[in-house]
């Protein structure tokens, strides 16, 4: 089954390993800026670490075909040799989860290491956890429900 990152938001600190992780992993060199992992602080000291779902949404706004999503693990994977670096990825994306490499000037997009995901191994507080799809969708509604309930508003009735 495949599988998908999921966060818990709370338990972070704002360290920033995730980031490192990741960037060596890649790139065998500490960089959060070659990371796909970004830690965001927002007010008060609020820190979170926000990352590709592999909604896949990517895929078609790529006008060479260099996103494909791997059929083993479900993964977006980014074809390096054929990226021409244009960001339409980048635009797409809703979460902001995609960006351009600053070395490369190709995009960078999670893939969830192969299987293996570096942030979710290595972070100290367990703010990541690598579940089954079916236990990602639960959280994700879950998600969306809180906020719906937060953001409500109520519901006028409808003018005649
Ligand atoms: S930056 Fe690369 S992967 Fe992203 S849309 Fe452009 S060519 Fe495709
Ligand atoms: S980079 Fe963005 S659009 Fe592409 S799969 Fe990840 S979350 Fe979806």
């Amino acid at each position: 089954m495949w599988k998908n990152i999921i966060i818990h938001p709370k338990k972070c600190t704002g360290c920033h390993l995730c980031e490192l992780y990741c960037s060596f992993h890649h790139f065998k060199i500490n960089n959060p800026s070659r990371s796909r992992i970004h830690v965001v602080r927002s007010e008060p000291y609020i820190d979170s670490p926000v990352l590709c779902i592999q909604c896949g949404l990517c895929i078609n706004s790529c006008p060479v075909g260099a996103i494909i999503r791997n059929k083993k693990n479900g993964a977006i994977n980014v074809l390096i040799d054929k990226c021409i670096g244009c960001a339409q990825c980048v635009f797409v994306c809703p979460y902001g989860a995609a960006t351009i490499d600053p070395v490369t000037k190709k995009a960078l997009i999670c893939d969830l290491c192969d299987g293996e995901p570096e942030c979710v191994k290595n972070c100290p507080e367990k703010v990541l956890e690598y579940v089954d799809s079916t236990k990602a969708v639960y959280y994700k509604n879950l998600i969306i429900s809180k906020l719906l309930k937060k953001e409500s508003v109520p519901l006028e009735p409808y003018p005649k």
